[in-house]
């Protein structure tokens, strides 16, 4: 790939420059950033798919809902997601430190790992466009809690706990493959990438709508675009500094400077 060798220092420091004049920023991440932190992406060689087709069965919404069997293999799964154990790493304390600067307006997430929030940005500007695995939501009654307590039931032998308000079908608070987006979260997403001025998107390949769309709509609305990941993205063109090489490496060294 050699990506890091073609970035100069130069344009690192130009792009950090333009962060660093920057008084509301937006971040927007993706599953590069939490990969240095041992969660798999999904289609990659070693994604989590790619090892266990069952689980992008248990993915869509439909086979989910329809087949007890998809949802007591999704039950068994769940209880060695890695986002129970993973910890943050230097890309999540970067944007942390933007916030202890005062300059973080909102964190648009497509991840679903709670890792920003275990790195310490307030839970609060955090916009989780895909939901999170931390939390159950019931698919009858909307009743949400902390999936550890549902997790319990599994370890005590339940294969598919129902509801324990209404007895519904109990899901991971996340937007499955055939699931409509909240559009509560979206619509914040998109206005608080209206009202930055610099965009910083990382770890995406910036592909998947409607949050890839928070790009355009800040550039629109006059925004400096900073794009950090492993890899060429969707979004490229909209880019005023595209830093491409490893995220835990360039974030840091983006926002501390
Ligand atoms: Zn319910």
């Amino acid at each position: 790939m050699g990506h890091s060798a073609a970035m100069s220092a130069d344009l690192l420091e130009a792009a950090a420059a333009a962060v660093a004049d920057a008084r509301r920023i937006v971040v927007l991440t993706g599953a590069g950033i939490s990969t240095d932190s041992g969660i798999p992406d999904f289609r990659g060689p070693n994604g989590l798919w790619t090892k266990n087709p069952a689980a992008e069965k248990a993915s869509k919404l439909e086979h989910y809902l329809s087949d007890p069997e998809v949802r007591a293999v999704a039950w068994q799964n769940r209880l060695h997601t890695p986002a129970w154990t993973a910890e943050p790493n230097d890309g999540h304390r970067a944007i942390v430190e933007l916030e202890t600067q005062g300059r973080l307006h909102a964190l648009v997430t497509q991840n679903i790992d709670g890792l920003h929030q275990k790195a310490g940005t307030d839970p609060d500007r955090v916009i989780e466009v895909h939901g999170t695995v931390w939390w159950t939501r019931c698919w009858e009654c909307d009743d949400r809690r902390a999936m550890a307590e549902t997790l319990d039931r599994v370890r005590a032998g339940e294969v598919d706990p129902p509801c324990v308000v209404c007895g519904g079908i109990l899901k991971s608070d996340t937007i499955s493959f055939g699931q409509a987006l909240v559009p509560e979260v979206i619509d914040r997403a998109l206005s608080v990438s209206e009202e930055c001025d610099v965009l910083l998107a990382v770890g995406s390949t910036l592909s998947v709508f409607p949050a890839a769309n928070c790009v355009p709509r800040a550039k629109a609305a006059g925004a400096q675009v900073v794009i950090v990941n492993g890899d060429s993205t969707a979004m490229d063109r909209y880019a005023d500094w595209l830093l491409l090489g490893q995220i835990a490496d360039i974030l840091p060294a983006l926002v501390t400077s």
